[in-house]
């Protein structure tokens, strides 16, 4: 302790995000962390693993997880090879889309991508679960539609929501892969992710984030 009473008084947001685009698909890989720890998780590495290590090292953050939304190649092509070089764990998504991560090759071949490692989650979840993110309890949704296994997460009190690949400012996911059902994408965003609220802030799979309420009123897929 040396008494110094530098930075004291400054509000210390209790989490921070950082987003790295991965993968032909740019995908939003997440970092989110707590300032207060430095300790974190990776949400979805989809690809570019040497770029989410490098963005890791450059903040300092000790990651202590990854996670993931759905089995889809672009948000898990980079989850072996990084759990690998981090000894670290991975949750998610739910066990419905243990089909496309154990194809996540095949899923590989057929958009051209080269190298990817099958991974093995240490945890499938399901909606009710919490899963600890940047020290934080974020409850998880089941949200299929898109992938049958599709996982969102929300930190009600934070009012934040990573939706992966439901919902996105403007549009919603694609429902034409292998187990993806458009009724059923509807439902889940409207019974699962409009509830949640008009205030809350959601970062989505890819492009911007938005909130619900934004979502609500203007995206065209939900009129
Ligand atoms: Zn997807
Ligand atoms: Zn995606």
């Amino acid at each position: 302790m040396d008494g110094s009473a530098e930075g004291a008084t400054e509000e210390q947001p209790p989490i921070q995000v950082m987003v790295i685009v991965v993968s032909a698909f740019q995908q939003n890989c997440s970092l989110i962390w707590d300032p207060a720890t430095m300790r974190g998780t990776v949400v979805d590495p989809g690809g570019d693993i040497d770029r989410i290590q490098a963005a890791i090292q450059k903040q300092g953050v000790t990651v202590e997880k990854i996670v993931l939304t759905h089995g889809h190649i672009d948000h898990v092509g980079g989850a072996a090879d990084l759990a690998e070089a981090l000894k670290v764990p991975v949750e998610g998504p739910h066990e419905d889309d243990r089909p496309l991560i154990d194809r996540v090759a095949e899923q590989a071949a057929q958009f051209g991508v080269d190298n990817v490692k099958p991974v093995t989650p240490d945890r499938w979840m399901v909606e009710g679960d919490t899963v600890e993110i940047a020290g934080r309890n974020f409850e998880v949704l089941h949200c299929p539609g898109h992938s049958p296994g599709h996982l969102v997460f929300f930190d009600r009190e934070l009012r934040f929501a990573i939706s992966g690949d439901v919902l996105f400012a403007g549009s919603i996911g694609r429902t034409d892969l292998p187990g993806g059902d458009h009724a059923t994408l509807i439902r889940s965003i409207q019974e699962k992710l409009l509830p949640l609220g008009d205030d809350v802030a959601f970062l989505p799979g890819h492009g911007q984030a938005s909130t619900i309420g934004h979502e609500r009123e203007n995206n065209p897929f939900l009129a």
